[in-house]
C-alpha cells in the first residue's frame, strides 16, 4: 500500500484496495454475509460477516488504523460495544482497573454495576490528579481506562502522565477519545496501548449511524476481535461504509468546528446571562495550557452556564439553528442540558459535586456559519 504522509491524505486513500474494486473510486458495499472458502480451510480463514473480515472491514480498518498510527483497528456496533468488548476481551474475573471519575454515563454503568457482577474490581481517580494514583493500585491492576476530555465539562486529562504511569506499573492504558477525534489528538503517540471511539459522533460526522471503534497493536486488536467474535456485537456491511464514507473529510469538519466553537466561546463568555464558560480554548480554562501542548485545535465541544435553571429552560426553548438533542460530533450544532440527559441518573448532590448544575448546557458545536450561530445565541439568551 501506498505511505501517506499527513492525517489529510490518509483519511482519503489510506484504506482504497489495491487493485481498486473492478476500478471504482469508492470502495462498494459488500453486502453478503457469507464468502466462498479459499484454499486453505483454516478457521482464520472464513470470511463472514460476524467475524469483521469482508472487504468492506477490511477497507474501513485499515483507513482507522492509518489515521490513528496504528498496527491495526476493529469496528463495533456502537461505542458501547467498542468499550465493553474492550474491557470484557482484556480482563479476567479477579482483575482490577483504575478508571477515570468522570466518563461517559454508560461507561459508567459498565463499571459500576456489570464489571462489578463479573468479578473484575474498578477503583475510580482523578484523572488530572497523578499524585493520588499510587494508591489506588493493587498487585492485581491491569488496566487504566480515561477519556482525553470529560463530559461535560471538559476537564483536561493528562494523557502523557497517563501512559507513563502505565508504562512505570506494567498497565494497559486506554483511552477514550470521542470528545477529540484523531485530527485533535492521537493517543498511540503518547504512549496509550488503545484508543476507543464512539464513531457515532466526530469519526462519522453525520448523526446517521451508531458504530465503535478501537485502534492499536495487532495484538491487542486481535485479543478484542476474538472477544468481540463471541460477543457478537459486529457492524453492519451498510453502516461500515456510511463509516467509511464520513471519515473522509473528518479533518476538514474538526477544523471548523474547532474554530466555530473559540469563536462561539469567547463571545459566550461576553454575553451578560452567562455566568462560565468551559472550553480549553479559553486561557481561563484549568486546562488551557495543557490543552494548548497536547492538542491539534481544543475540539469541538463547549459547555456554558446560564444564569438560572429557568434561563437555561428559555435558552433551549427560543435558540433556532442549534437542536435541543443529545450526542455530538455532527455537522448540525447540538445542544443538551446533562442534568437532562448523560448525567440524569445521578442524585443533584452527585451531579453538583462534579460541576453540573440544571443551567449547564453542552453544546456540539456544527457546521453552520459562525457569525449566523453566535446571533442566534445571542438572541436565544435575551
Ligand atoms: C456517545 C459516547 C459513547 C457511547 O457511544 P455509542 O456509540 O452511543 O454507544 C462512549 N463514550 C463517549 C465519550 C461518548 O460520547
Amino acid at each position: 500500500m501506498a505511505r501517506y504522509r499527513t492525517l489529510d491524505t490518509r483519511l482519503v486513500h489510506a484504506g482504497t484496495p489495491e487493485p481498486r474494486v473492478g476500478g471504482a473510486v469508492v470502495t462498494p458495499i459488500f453486502q453478503s454475509s457469507t464468502y466462498e472458502m479459499d484454499g486453505a480451510a483454516e478457521y482464520d480463514a472464513i470470511r463472514y460477516l460476524r467475524l469483521s473480515t469482508t472487504p468492506t472491514h477490511a477497507a474501513l480498518t485499515a483507513r482507522l488504523a492509518a489515521i490513528e498510527g496504528a498496527e491495526a483497528a476493529l469496528v463495533c456496533a456502537s461505542g458501547m460495544a467498542a468499550i465493553s468488548v474492550t474491557l470484557l476481551g482484556l480482563l479476567s474475573a479477579g482483575d482490577h482497573l483504575l478508571a477515570q471519575d468522570q466518563v461517559y454515563g454508560g461507561t459508567a454503568s459498565l463499571l459500576g454495576e456489570d464489571l462489578p457482577r463479573l468479578g473484575i474490581a474498578v477503583t475510580r481517580v482523578n484523572a488530572t490528579r497523578p499524585d493520588a494514583w499510587a494508591a489506588a493500585l493493587r498487585p492485581e491492576t491491569r488496566l487504566f481506562y480515561v477519556e482525553g476530555l470529560t463530559n461535560p465539562l471538559l476537564e483536561v486529562t493528562v494523557v502523557a502522565a497517563v501512559a507513563a504511569f502505565c508504562r512505570e506499573h506494567g498497565l494497559l492504558a486506554v483511552i477514550d477519545n470521542t470528545f477529540l477525534s484523531p485530527v485533535n489528538l492521537r493517543p498511540l503517540e503518547h504512549g496509550f496501548h488503545l484508543v476507543l471511539h464512539s464513531a457515532t459522533k466526530y469519526l462519522n460526522g453525520h448523526s446517521d449511524l451508531v458504530a465503535g471503534a478501537v485502534a492499536g497493536s495487532a495484538e491487542l486488536v486481535a485479543r478484542v476481535l476474538h472477544a468481540q467474535n463471541h460477543l457478537g456485537g459486529s457492524l453492519d456491511a451498510h453502516a461500515c461504509f456510511l463509516l467509511d464514507r464520513g471519515l473522509k473529510t473528518l479533518a476538514l469538519r474538526v477544523r471548523r468546528q474547532n474554530q466555530t466553537a473559540l469563536a462561539l466561546a469567547r463571545a459566550l463568555a461576553g454575553h451578560p446571562a452567562v455566568r462560565r464558560v468551559r472550553y480549553p480554548g479559553l486561557p481561563e480554562h484549568p486546562g488551557h495550557a495543557r490543552a494548548a501542548e497536547l492538542f491539534d485545535g481544543f475540539g469541538g465541544m463547549l459547555a456554558f452556564e446560564a444564569a438560572s435553571a429557568r434561563a437555561a429552560e428559555r435558552f433551549l426553548d427560543a435558540v433556532q439553528l442549534a437542536v435541543h438533542a443529545p450526542s455530538l460530533g455532527g455537522v448540525e450544532t447540538l445542544v443538551v442540558r446533562p442534568s437532562r440527559s448523560s448525567h440524569a441518573g445521578l442524585s443533584p448532590e452527585a451531579r453538583a459535586a462534579l460541576g453540573i448544575t440544571d443551567a449547564t448546557i453542552r453544546v456540539s458545536v456544527g457546521l453552520e456559519d459562525p457569525d449566523e450561530l453566535i446571533e442566534d445565541f445571542g438572541a436565544a439568551l435575551g
